[in-house]
């Protein structure tokens, strides 16, 4: 008896595809993308404050302890990227330069 072990190549597959920032089937002459826009939803922020814990330049609770965009240059784009990624809810979206929504 043979022991099969099947390994994927990207071993993260419980990982959210990072498909749109790091696409080498892209011509993107960068690796990261530009971010454009940050919106978080209200609707879907519990006020877990991971964003914030990632990003404190660029995210803080307001008085309702939902999290609010108040400087969207506040960090690189990696990290807003992380943060957004942090959020486990999902409710930072995050939009290019272009509009186009790169996550989630
Ligand atoms: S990580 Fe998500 S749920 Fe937590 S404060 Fe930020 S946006 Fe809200």
């Amino acid at each position: 008896m043979s022991q099969d072990t099947q390994e994927n190549q990207s071993s993260s597959d419980k990982e959210i595809p990072q498909h749109a920032w790091d696409d080498s089937s892209g011509e993107k002459n960068q690796k990261s993308v530009r971010i454009g826009k940050i919106i978080v939803d209200r609707n879907l922020c519990i006020g877990a404050a991971s964003c914030i814990a990632v990003a404190p330049g660029v995210f803080q609770l307001d008085s309702e302890n939902k999290a609010v965009v108040y400087n969207e240059k506040g960090a690189d784009d990696e990290t807003i990227l992380l943060a957004a990624k942090s959020c486990p809810t999902r409710a930072i979206l995050v939009f290019d330069e272009e509009g186009n929504q790169v996550y989630p």
